[in-house]
């Protein structure tokens, strides 16, 4: 599908992507969701590509590029391996895009150089056990005692949480005002009263972490302290704006990715002496979903140039691209897996996996 705004510079840079994941992560993908294990070997190939570093200018590790080559990155890579595209995708858009837009120069230059690099693993904390969709139950604190913050508390349901380097996280310094009462800050590994907590065990998405965060008496540095005091709910909201796509996009990748398996074994298989892919009805389930997933694409893609327009807010158009693309995908991941028949519950065809995957957008 194309869109005019596409330049050739995004059509290669997809290429590049595409063929990367074919020689380098489809064979893997299975043994990534087999073992449950974080893809590393992946990630130091996708590392040497600057792409842990794709939107952020070079001045800062970045590749240079924008929104949109980003997106094109989580969608060629969640086409194979969603574990390893949500990975990348939380360390771009949560960890490091905050620290791009909110950070001092001196944070920018300590912590988003080697993040965007790749020489450090990003993660972002917002969700606690009574926080999620509304952060204004955040019980994590921060006090400010002399220059150093105190901060206690849990975080859990962390991408990359566990092997992340350098964490943006929210902690409230005055619970009584919500949401306007809490700010942001940086904590890095091995600062002494932080630990990463328990990993989940999830049902999809099996070689990515999701794991705890525990703060007791954890002592920060007053600059450790991101965008301003009581800030930290526009740095969140903002945050979430581009992260909301990257789900949205991750959603996309899988839908495509068993588009691609159910079409090959479509005209591979026969039923009943004739190709699958002669019935109307399997036709009918391969026509729809790639509409559907057009027009996900066209959601996302828009909110993605939007953004590298110069868009000041794209909170709507994230928000419907990440509710459209996840509800397509899970139903057009169900249907076509009708397709395979009886093999479409097995793990002889990754359908099983896709289905699962997508069911944790
Ligand atoms: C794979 C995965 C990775 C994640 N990675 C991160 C991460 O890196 N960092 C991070 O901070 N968090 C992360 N999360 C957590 C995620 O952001 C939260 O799960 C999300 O914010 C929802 O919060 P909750 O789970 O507490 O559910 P709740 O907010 O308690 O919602 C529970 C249910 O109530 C519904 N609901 C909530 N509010 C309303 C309302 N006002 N009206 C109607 N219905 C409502 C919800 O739709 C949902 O069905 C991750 C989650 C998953 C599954």
């Amino acid at each position: 599908m194309k869109l005019a705004e596409f330049t050739d510079k995004h059509n290669a840079f997809r290429k590049e992507i595409r063929e990367f994941a074919k020689s380098e992560l489809l064979e893997e993908s299975t043994q990534i969701d087999r073992k449950g294990e974080f893809p590393w070997h992946i990630i130091n190939k996708i590392k040497e590509r600057g792409w842990l570093g794709v939107p952020f200018p070079r001045e800062y590790g970045g590749l240079g590029l924008d929104t949109t080559s980003y997106i094109l990155l989580i969608e060629e890579i969640a086409r194979v391996c969603a574990s390893t595209a949500i990975m990348i995708a939380a360390h771009v858009s949560l960890a490091c895009q905050p620290i791009y837009a909110n950070g001092t120069e001196e944070q920018k230059k300590k912590y988003l150089v080697p993040l965007a690099r790749g020489e450090k693993i990003g993660s972002f904390g917002l969700t606690e056990p009574n926080a999620g969709s509304d952060a204004g139950g955040t019980e994590t604190t921060a006090t400010l005692v002399a220059d150093t913050w105190i901060i206690n508390g849990t975080k859990r349901f962390i991408t990359d949480g566990h092997v992340a380097d350098v964490i943006v996280f929210t902690a409230s310094q005055d619970r009584s005002k919500k949401v306007h009462g809490i700010s942001a800050f940086i904590v890095e590994k091995g600062t002494k009263g932080y630990e990463p907590g328990k990993e989940e065990e999830k049902m999809g998405l099996r070689g990515s972490i999701t794991s705890e965060l525990h703060f007791e008496d954890c002592e920060l540095p007053r600059e450790n302290l991101l965008g301003k005091e009581y800030g930290g709910f526009k740095v969140f909201m903002e945050t979430l704006d581009g992260g909301r796509i990257s789900i949205g996009v991750l959603a996309l990748g899988i839908a495509q990715g068993a588009l691609d398996y159910s079409v090959v074994y479509a005209q591979q298989n026969i039923l009943k002496g004739k190709p699958l892919h002669k019935y109307q009805w399997v036709q009918k389930i391969i026509a729809d979903a790639a509409t559907e997933i057009a027009a996900a694409r066209h959601l996302i893609y828009h909110g993605a140039m939007l953004k590298d327009r110069g868009e000041k807010s794209i909170t709507k158009e994230g928000a419907m691209a990440k509710l459209y693309a996840s509800e397509i995908s899970t139903r057009v991941c169900a249907k076509l897996q009708s397709i395979f028949g009886e093999d479409g519950i097995t793990r002889k065809f990754p359908l099983e996996r896709f289905l699962i995957d997508t069911k944790l957008m």
